[in-house]
This record gives C-alpha cells, sequence and structure tokens, in this order.
C-alpha cells in the first residue's frame, strides 16, 4: 500500500512516517501543495492523509499565503480522482468537518490523534473503498485479509512480517501477473528510502518459505508472479 502524506509540520510528518512504515505501508511524504498537486498528478496513491494548512509551495510561495489543503481535495473530486483521502488537522469545529466531508474527504481525524485510530481509519477506508463486503484476496489456498493482516494457506495461518505481507498482497492484487522488482520495491518503499537493492528476492525468499516454495514463480531478470498451483 501506498500512502502520500501531506503535511508541512516536520515532526508530526516524521512521527507518522516512522510509524506507518512498520506497519507496511509505503509513504511519500510532501509538505506543500505545489509538492502535492505534483504527486498525485504523476502517481497512483492507494490513500492520502492531507494536512489543511499548508503552505502553498512552487514559485512565490515565500510571499504567498497559507493555502488550504481542502483546494487540492476539491481538484482531486473534480476530475473524478476517487483516491481516498483522510483529512488531518487541527480545525476541529463542526463547520470544518462538514466542510470537509462535503468536499470529498474519507474521513476526518482531528490532531492530536492516537496512532491506533489513524491506522484503523486508514484501514476503514480502504476497505469502504474497495467496496467489498469481503475484503479477502483469494489466491488458491492462500488467503489474505487486508484488514486485519492475517494470512492463512489452508487453514493454517502463518505470521508474515510487514514487509512480507506488503509483497504478497500486491502479488495477490493481481494474481498471475508478472509484477516487476520495481513495481513491488515500489509497494514497499517511499520516495527518497534507500532501498536494499536485494529486498524483493529476500522477501521473495521468505514467503516461499513460509508459503511453499512451488506458489511464487520466478522469470529470472523480470519479475515474479503467483503460480496457479492448487487454485481451484
Ligand atoms: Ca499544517
Amino acid at each position: 500500500m501506498r500512502l502520500l502524506l501531506v503535511e508541512d509540520d516536520r515532526m508530526i510528518g516524521e512521527a507518522l512516517r516512522a510509524a506507518l512504515r512498520p506497519e507496511g505501508f509505503a509513504v511519500d511524504w510532501v509538505r506543500d501543495l505545489a509538492a502535492a498537486r505534483a504527486a498525485l498528478g504523476s502517481e497512483r496513491f492507494d490513500l492520502v492523509l492531507l494536512d489543511l494548512g499548508l503552505p502553498p509551495g512552487g514559485p512565490g510561495a515565500a510571499t504567498a499565503p497559507e493555502a488550504d489543503g481542502l483546494s487540492l481535495l476539491r481538484e482531486l473530486r473534480q476530475r473524478s480522482d476517487t483516491t481516498p483521502v483522510i483529512v488531518l488537522t487541527a480545525r476541529d469545529g463542526p463547520g470544518d468537518r462538514v466542510r470537509g466531508l462535503d468536499t470529498g474527504a474519507d474521513d476526518y481525524l482531528v490532531k492530536p490523534f492516537e496512532f491506533d485510530e489513524l491506522t484503523a481509519r486508514i484501514r476503514a477506508v480502504l476497505r469502504r473503498q474497495g467496496g467489498h463486503a469481503q475484503p479477502v484476496l483469494r489466491h488458491g489456498a492462500i488467503t489474505l485479509d487486508p484488514a486485519t493482516r492475517q494470512v492463512q494457506v489452508g487453514s493454517e495461518p502463518v505470521l508474515l512480517s510487514a514487509r512480507e505481507f506488503a509483497v504478497l498482497e500486491a502479488l495477490m492484487q493481481r494474481p498471475g501477473a508478472l509484477l516487476s522488482r520495481a513495481q513491488l520495491e515500489d509497494k514497499l518503499y517511499g520516495w527518497g528510502e534507500e532501498i536494499e537493492s536485494n529486498a524483493v528476492s529476500v522477501y521473495v525468499h521468505q514467503l516461499r518459505r513460509k508459503l511453499g516454495a512451488e506458489r511464487i514463480g520466478t522469470v529470472r531478470g523480470v519479475g515474479y508472479f503467483l503460480t496457479p498451483v492448487d487454485a481451484a
């Protein structure tokens, strides 16, 4: 899962990024409206965490007044971009909340908030976005529940690290498709994070050990795919 974090407060941004990574989210962090606009124009994110009071960024930014994250949300929805957005803000008047939700926010969290509440809301929004009553992904004997982060082979629970889970989730979202190492790295790392060169192959190795070696196929130098083994 790839998140865009739009937050100008360095302390909050760093804390959120540090806390979300171990949960298996790749976090791209931008600190002004212009950078957020550019990111959303060029990449697809699974979810956006959006602060409201933001520097505008871009040319003339030094003299411009503080901009409003809601204008970015409005632009997204006007071009029918349905990327889920959770607004994070210190503004907590009921009018602000209504305005945020009316503009197309999927949820609204008032600072300061508990980190556990944020991750719970992220999962709830992602579940709703999928529109699934049963968000569980299945491939043959493997089931993966993005909401509870539980993986099973048959009826046996399998314990995965956050990053092993992220790799498996990416493969299970497109069963049978060949995903390149770069595509899988995209699910694991935010911008500017140092990518360990063999990380994906290490996680695939671990997944094979835990799920059964035959379940993940390799096309050497190209990528990985879930094999149709025991797929009913
Ligand atoms: Ca702010």
